[in-house]
């Protein structure tokens, strides 16, 4: 039986009567096209046609038709729907009619450079791990009013959240997660739920789905998942933070038993690439005026950019774990970035560091934060770019993270920083009527 015939098999034995046909815009944000089960066979076969230029960043109108063609292994049922009338879901690649794969499709950015790195021998695998707020919802409204009071890793009775959390776990794991662990995060109201780490490209399209999936089921608990990444001042951010890990041979690539700290000299010039390419990387990772609001100092997130095998404070952190489990932790990206381009960037700045075997700065043991101006100068220890406009900058001078998300996205990429920076450096905020309206 042909891969087609069983899948179509499977959706008929699933009782699915709509399939919806995802992939991700330039920011990372699900789009779908809804097609009955019907047309499935001919959606696997030739794919469905739909209209590009009505989608962010995507296609002109000139060139406006694109082919969406299913990827069968990320194929679910999504279990909030119905049971008399399913609904599937796959995850597509975006194509231009003649069958060539759309630049401006993140998921192939990923695929490209994953298959630059499989060139070299190397599997690139991900652990992100996505923080996020629930709000109450008021008067159908969500809100930034706190559900609950709790702290990191409470227990019930203040940590409310634990149904919801409950239920959003149940349906990740219907939809194929492996659920590592979830606890209430330090702030009120904060959560993190871990998944098991995987191939970057199935990662990401897992990053896609957890987003979907707890918001979906925060409001079937009239509740408002949000992963903005500073929403509420003075408390802390949401993170995502990236854990990265090359195999090779079956084999952890930055494991070396016999190597300093058991780091191998593939984990260093991987960490010395992405610390060179740090800020520019920080245009894709932290892609929202509000993820520099998360960024500063006295909180959990990194604002220097160094690495350390021991202090928590460091943009590249080494966690404990060795053998397969070594990895290394870029702790900057927030959870509203799009995880194809940043999985993409992360992984073409640690592959220029092994081709040129760039070497690491020194271990920063010491808590970075509680260094003086003058010592972190000495220490040569530089700053992550403080709004979207210098960031944007910064990936607009890199020609490395330039070319790895192509012409096309690159350009959307600067016309959205300019146009938020622009909408937002007019705006008059309410800070500035508080300190202002009275004094003068
Ligand atoms: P933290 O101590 O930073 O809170 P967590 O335990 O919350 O870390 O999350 C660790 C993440 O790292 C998990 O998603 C896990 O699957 C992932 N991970 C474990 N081993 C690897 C590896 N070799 N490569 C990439 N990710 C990994
Ligand atoms: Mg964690
Ligand atoms: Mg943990
Ligand atoms: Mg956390
Ligand atoms: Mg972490």
């Amino acid at each position: 039986m042909s891969e087609i015939s069983r899948m179509l098999e499977k959706i008929e034995k699933d009782k699915v009567k709509f399939i919806r046909l995802q992939f991700s815009d330039i920011q990372g944000q699900i789009k779908n096209v809804a097609i009955p089960a019907m047309q499935a066979e001919k959606a696997l076969t030739q794919g469905i046609s739909f209209d590009g230029s009505s989608i962010e960043g995507f296609a002109r109108i000139e060139e406006s038709d694109m082919l969406l063609r299913p990827d069968h292994s990320t194929y679910t049922v999504l279990p909030w729907r119905p049971e008399e009338a399913r609904v599937a879901r796959f995850i597509c690649d975006v194509h231009r009619p003649d069958g060539t794969p759309f630049e401006g499709d993140p998921r192939y950015i990923l695929k490209k450079t994953l298959a630059e790195a499989a060139e070299m021998g190397y599997t690139f695998n991900t652990g992100p791990e996505l923080e996020f707020f629930l709000f109450k919802m008021i008067n159908g409204e969500p809100s930034v009013e706190f559900q609950d009071h709790g702290g990191y890793f409470d227990l019930a009775p203040t940590d409310l959240a634990e149904n919801v959390r409950r239920d959003i776990i149940l349906a990740l794991t219907d939809m194929g997660f492996e659920i590592e662990a979830s606890h209430h995060e330090v702030a009120e109201s904060q959560h993190e739920i871990d998944f098991k780490y995987g191939d970057a490209l199935k990662t990401a399209d897992n990053v896609v789905t957890f987003r979907f999936a707890t918001k979906t089921i925060a409001l079937l608990n009239n509740l408002h998942a949000t992963f903005m990444a500073k929403p509420v001042y003075g408390i802390n951010g949401s993170g995502m933070h990236v854990n990265c890990s090359l195999f090779k041979d079956g084999k952890n690539a930055f494991f070396d038993p016999d190597a300093p700290l058991q780091l191998s000299k593939v984990s260093q010039h991987f960490i010395a690439g992405v610390l060179n390419h740090a800020k520019s990387i920080t245009r894709v990772a932290n892609p929202t005026v509000n993820s520099y609001k998360r960024l500063v100092p006295g909180y959990e997130a990194p604002v220097y950019i160094a690495w350390s095998a021991s202090n928590r404070t460091a943009l590249v952190r080494v966690p404990a774990p060795r053998g397969n489990s070594t990895r290394i932790e870029l702790r900057s990206p927030d959870p509203t970035c799009n995880p194809y381009l940043t999985f993409a960037s992360i992984l073409a700045a640690g592959i220029e560091g092994i081709k040129n075997e760039i070497e690491p700065p020194a271990d920063a043991s010491k808590n970075i934060f509680h260094m003086t101006e003058a010592e972190r100068q000495q220490a040569h220890i530089d700053t992550l770019p403080g709004d979207l406009i210098t960031a944007n900058r910064h990936f607009m001078e890199d020609d490395l993270l330039c070319s790895t998300c192509g012409k096309h996205v690159t350009e959307g990429l600067n016309s959205i920083a300019e146009m938020e920076w622009d909408s937002y450096r007019t705006a008059v905020h309410p800070w500035e009527v508080e300190q202002y309206l009275t004094r003068y």
